[in-house]
């Protein structure tokens, strides 16, 4: 059977960590760009990206919040950067039980960048036009894709959007974290 192909548009954030200053606007403006009522907070540690720093060394690295995962992964990542060591997992991008990085203080729901998702089109992510620094820099290209799976996808997207409208974003990540607890 042939598959026929459609293109998607992938987004990427080039992250320059010699440009970065550690000054935290990134965490500031997506807290409170991601609050319950739009900018009524600012807390980083409801921020879907977080700094991992050294200021001694003059080191600040970003870190941008990934996928959720129901369980530890059974090997750990130790980097050493400029002869300083970072703890284990310091730039693992998943929202995981072994740490508190990417959770909601209150709830412990996980976080997950959405590269601003609900801005317009031709907007770029918040995180990339608060950084005066220019350590972070927008990017798309398209990609070609299958265009079941990409149908499947857009599908399965529609179906949590209508969720997410129906019950509120919160109830329905509680609803997945304890789906995933189950399995
Ligand atoms: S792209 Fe948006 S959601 Fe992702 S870290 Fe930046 S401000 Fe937060
Ligand atoms: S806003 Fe830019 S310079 Fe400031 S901490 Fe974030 S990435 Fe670094």
């Amino acid at each position: 059977m042939i598959m026929s192909k459609t293109t998607k548009k992938v987004k990427r954030i080039r992250i320059d960590t010699d440009k970065c200053n550690g000054c935290r606007s990134c965490e500031v403006i997506c807290s409170s760009f991601h609050a319950q009522e739009k900018y009524s907070i600012n807390n980083p540690a409801r921020a879907r990206i977080r700094m991992v720093m050294d200021p001694l060394n003059d080191v600040y690295l970003p870190v941008y919040a990934g996928e959720y995962t129901p369980a530890e992964c059974m090997g750990r990542d130790k980097y050493v950067v400029d002869g300083k060591e970072y703890e284990e997992c310091a730039f693992c991008r998943a929202s995981c039980p072994s740490r508190d990085a990417f959770k909601e203080p209150d709830s412990g729901l996980p976080l997950k960048c959405d590269m601003c998702e609900e801005l317009e089109d031709d907007e770029e992510p918040l995180c990339v036009k608060w950084c005066i620094n220019d350590a972070l820099t927008y990017e798309e290209r398209e990609e070609e894709v299958d265009e079941e799976e990409e149908t499947k996808v857009e599908e399965m997207e529609d179906g949590l959007k209508t969720l997410r409208d129906k019950f509120g974003l919160e109830n329905l990540m509680d609803g997945v974290a304890r789906l995933s607890k189950k399995e």
